[in-house]
Order: C-alpha cells, then sequence, then structure tokens
C-alpha cells in the first residue's frame, strides 16, 4: 500500500497532473480541474434527449435526430457539451499525449452516471477501438483510457479487443451522414476468440470520446447486436450539439 501511495506520488512529481480544460499545471489543492476553469466545460444537464442524452431545447422525448433516425443501442451517456473547451481539451487528450485527462473525465463520468449503469446490471465496458496503424502511432486509444477509469471506479470489465477496427476509416469531421456510413461499413468486427470467452456478456456500454451524429456508435451496436449482445448503450466523454 505504502509503495504504491509512493509510487503515485512519484508519478505526480515526475507528471504533474494538468487542469483538462487549461492545460496548466494544477496548484496543489486545487481538485484537477483548477479553480479559474470550473466553467469551462458544460455539464449535460436535463431536459435530455431520452434515446442518446443530447441537451433538448424544452421537455421532449427525442432530440430531433434521434426523431429523424432509427438507432440501434439503447440509451447514451455523454458527459459534457462539446463547446470550445471541450474541443481543445478532447485534441489534447488524442493527439498531444495529456492521457491524465482520462482520470477527470472517468470521474466524472462514474459521479453523472454510475448509479444508473448499475441499475441496468451493465456487465462490460466496450471501448470503441482504433485501428491497429492508428493505435501504434498513437500509442494509446482514448477511449480506452476514458473506460479503463469508468472501469475501474465502477467495478465492471473492460473487454480489450473484444471489437475490433479491422478496415482503416478516414477521419469522420468533414462527412455528412451518408458519407459516414459508407466510411465505416465493414470497418468494425468481433473477436471470435474474445467472443467465445465472454459468451455470457449481453448488456454492455460502449465507450468512445465524442458522440456526432452517432454513425461510429450505430455501426458497432448493429455488430455487436449481430455477436449475441442483447443491449447496447454508450458513454461519451462529450456529444455534440446539432
Ligand atoms: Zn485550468
Ligand atoms: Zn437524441
Amino acid at each position: 500500500m505504502k509503495n504504491h501511495w509512493l509510487k503515485e506520488g512519484l508519478l505526480d512529481w515526475l507528471y504533474p497532473p494538468r487542469c483538462p480544460v487549461c492545460g496548466e499545471i494544477v496548484p496543489a489543492g486545487d481538485d484537477r480541474v483548477c479553480s479559474a476553469c470550473r466553467n469551462g466545460f458544460r455539464r449535460v444537464v436535463p431536459p435530455v434527449c431520452c434515446r442518446c442524452g443530447r441537451m433538448t431545447e424544452q421537455e421532449e422525448e427525442f432530440c430531433e435526430d434521434c426523431r429523424k433516425k432509427r438507432f440501434s443501442y439503447v440509451q447514451g451517456f455523454p458527459v459534457w457539451v462539446y463547446n470550445q473547451a471541450m474541443r481543445r481539451s478532447i485534441a489534447d487528450f488524442k493527439y498531444r499525449g495529456r492521457k491524465e485527462y482520462a482520470v477527470y473525465y472517468g470521474q466524472e463520468f462514474a459521479k453523472a452516471y454510475g448509479r444508473r449503469l448499475k441499475e441496468l446490471s451493465v456487465q462490460a465496458l466496450i471501448p470503441v477501438p482504433l485501428y491497429w496503424k492508428k493505435c501504434r502511432k498513437r500509442g494509446y486509444n482514448q477511449a480506452e483510457l476514458f473506460a479503463e477509469e469508468i472501469g475501474r471506479r465502477l467495478g465492471i470489465v473492460v473487454c480489450r479487443d473484444y471489437l475490433l477496427r479491422v478496415r482503416d476509416t478516414v477521419p469522420q469531421k468533414d462527412l455528412n451522414d451518408r458519407q459516414r456510413y459508407a466510411n465505416l461499413k465493414s470497418a468494425f468486427a468481433v473477436d471470435q476468440q474474445k467472443r467465445r470467452y465472454y459468451a455470457g456478456i449481453k448488456n454492455v456500454v460502449l465507450v468512445d470520446d465524442i458522440y456526432t451524429t452517432g454513425s461510429t456508435v450505430e455501426m458497432c451496436t448493429k455488430v455487436l447486436l449481430r455477436a449475441g449482445i442483447e443491449k447496447v448503450y454508450f458513454a461519451s466523454i462529450s456529444i455534440g450539439s446539432l
């Protein structure tokens, strides 16, 4: 225990915690987010869409997007709105090695949705995979880091390499819905060995960094349902507005 404490102390000294909003080293006593940045991220608060979890204008069951499309997942659990501060934070987390942001993201996710995931008897967390070449280049999969932090806090197993990205895809952000669908079609598959190993698992949460149009989550959900999973939810750090 003491060794563990020493190790954490040493790690904090070598890699001082940085505020996930501004990227500066957090002064002692501040809780991961420095006090000046408290309002940098915008939390998702009700009223929200019953499907994707996105904030809605008034009390209504579904947002415009979820009224138009028929999704195969059950429900989504996003923590923050994808605003300017969030955009920068996630870019640093993904592309500039700020892996430690996962701790804060995971902590806040667990506070917001931990109880809900218990009520739903979720059995496993499945990170949205990266293509292996991309993962090797980046050194890590950001969705997996976020999933690990959630799993550690809520005691839910993270199934790594259960869902695989078998084909490389171009970045989704400049594509429309139809192009996204074509881009992602047949990009994902379930590893057959893992499927047998986790045969009892029926209730899962897909984990990703951003939810925008839902096409990635939808593709992954379809593949999981085909593999025998019964209910798929999703967790995301942030969700884009419409
Ligand atoms: Zn800050
Ligand atoms: Zn929605």
